[in-house]
């Protein structure tokens, strides 16, 4: 008989390692605690609109790129639009604008920081060089802590790649600020304010903590292309979900775990949520959460951010606006000293986007705008308010948010709803009050990275804080990995 298998929670992660089983031939059970699957690349309806649970771009999906690889293996396609202008980063001392185009995006270094385009040009023509050359390491599908059976084509890249080979083993200790140093751009405060923009959204720290590997490709991606998917990420999660009932497994939502015990002597897992009690061969945790001693990166001492989310109905011109492509896909916001000064209780850039809107069957409304921003927060700090201080400083952070993307893109005449989510939301609605995993350091990402194997070789933990880390591409790569260890009975 074919093994079975429980995945705790429904993320890209769960999904990713739960398509790849079924399709080999596993039987598949995923237990999810919410009412939809994705999590944190999910979606929830309030009041017949549909809003992303967190995750709005996709990476990875251009030809050959690593998402599509895995989707094309699924038999999976899902409808996309590649992104030319992704992003513009609102600084203190300006915007710049992220292109695709490699032309373009030079162009704009030059232009924002025209006192060392040069040494600016040379750090990132390094970083680009240092991206594919993980690149080549990601496309093969090699994870850390490298294993036996990829050992092959690691000495198959050293021999075919020997510049690429000592690129990476150079560069293995470095972080950011390191290579800044190198090229003289470590005192260019603009420079840094916008790299530190950057990785506090892709890699959960900033230039001095951040690992240069995974960084260079962080920093770079939106050359290779970045997409918005049709309806928004949760699209990718329900064709996963759709795949693996396809296949024969089994998708349970509103049924959380509540315990997970080995049983030592009949050397399986009994798993019990409100609405499934069984027992399986193997578990693979993605719920982010502990269920007991090594179940989970969770127990580990490891900082991990929570978020504050706005979620905003605008109508009237500025749905004509973003039509026309006036809007890029994104805006990053870095508050000035002043505005800090005025922000409580988060920290950061704040990440606004503007989508058409939708009702909850997915049909755009044409005369409205979506907009959805997102700031990191630490979670203790509202698990410790009262529920009078809570409502009194949700409020203050929403204001002041909304404050602040009004200096850029005037909207306060235009608001037709705004609500606002904190830690404790997201812990009602996915289980967990940190969301988008560990800071990619040189430990965390280089020297112990979190491989997917536990102590226990019934138990996998995937999602973002497994290896290779946070986002919805390395998600599904950790989901990919598991599967593979499974399958091929390597662990
Ligand atoms: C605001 C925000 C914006 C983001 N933007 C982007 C972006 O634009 N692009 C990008 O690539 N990434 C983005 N990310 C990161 C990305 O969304 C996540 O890294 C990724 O989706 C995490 O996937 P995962 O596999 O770890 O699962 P998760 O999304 O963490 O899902 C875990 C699942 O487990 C379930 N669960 C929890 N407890 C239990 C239980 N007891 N029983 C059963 N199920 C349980 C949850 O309900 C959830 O469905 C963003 C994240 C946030 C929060």
């Amino acid at each position: 008989m074919s093994k079975s298998i429980c995945i705790i929670g429904a993320g890209v992660g769960g999904l990713t390692a739960g398509a790849y089983l079924a399709k080999a031939g596993f039987q598949v059970t995923i237990l999810e605690l919410a009412t939809t699957v994705g999590g944190s690349a999910g979606a929830y309806v309030r009041k017949n609109r549909t809003f992303p649970t967190g995750a709005t771009v996709a990476f990875g999906l251009e030809e050959g790129g690593v998402l599509r690889s895995l989707l094309e293996d699924l038999d999976i396609s899902v409808p996309n639009e590649l992104l030319d202008h992704p992003m513009d980063v609102v600084l203190p001392t300006g915007k710049i604008s992220i292109y695709r185009d490699a032309g373009l995006w030079e162009q704009e270094l030059k232009r924002f920081f025209p006192s060392n385009p040069k040494e600016v040009l040379a750090f990132w023509n390094e970083l680009h060089r240092i991206s594919l050359d993980v690149l080549r390491i990601v496309e093969n599908r090699i994870a850390l802590p490298v294993q036996l059976h990829d050992l092959q084509k690691l000495i198959k890249i050293a021999i075919t790649s020997p510049g690429s080979s000592l690129r990476l083993a150079r560069y293995s200790n470095w972080t950011v600020e390191d290579l800044m140093k190198k090229y003289k751009v470590d005192q260019l405060e603009p420079f840094r304010q916008f790299l530190n923009a950057q990785l506090i959204d892709a890699v959960q720290t900033d230039v001095s903590n951040a690992a240069l590997l995974p960084s260079s490709l962080a920093l770079t991606i939106y050359r290779n292309g970045s997409f918005s998917i049709d309806q928004g990420l949760v699209t990718l999660c329900r064709a996963l979900a759709n795949r693996i009932t396809v296949l024969g497994g089994n998708v349970h939502l509103s049924s959380p775990v509540m315990t997970v015990n080995f049983n030592k002597s009949l050397r399986n897992w009994e798993v019990n949520s409100t609405k499934v009690q069984d027992q399986y061969d193997i578990v693979i945790n993605n719920a982010g959460v502990s269920f007991g001693s090594g179940t989970s990166f969770m127990e580990e001492e490891v900082f991990s951010w929570g978020a504050f989310r706005i979620d905003a109905i605008l109508d009237g011109e500025i749905a004509k606006e973003l039509n026309d492509g006036k809007f890029p896909f994104a805006l990053q916001i870095v508050p000035t000293t002043e505005q800090y000064k005025l922000l409580r209780n988060v920290h950061g850039p704040i990440y606004v986007t503007f989508h058409h809107s939708r009702d909850r069957s997915g049909n755009v409304i044409e005369d409205e705008v979506m907009m959805t921003a997102s700031v990191h927060t630490q979670p203790s700090q509202w698990f410790a308010f009262t529920k009078e201080q809570y409502k009194y400083e949700k409020e203050l952070v929403r204001k002041d948010i909304i404050d602040i993307i009004h200096q850029t893109v005037p909207l306060k005449d235009l608001l037709r709803s705004v609500e606002a989510g904190t830690p404790l939301t997201y812990k009602k609605f996915v289980g967990k009050a940190e969301v988008g995993g560990f800071p990619l350091s040189v430990k965390n990402a280089i020297r112990s990275p979190k491989s997917v194997r536990s102590g226990n070789r019934q138990l996998y933990i995937v999602g973002e804080q497994a290896f290779p880390g946070p986002g919805t591409l390395s998600s599904a790569l950790s989901g990919y990995y598991a599967a593979k260890a499974i399958i091929k009975g390597l662990h």
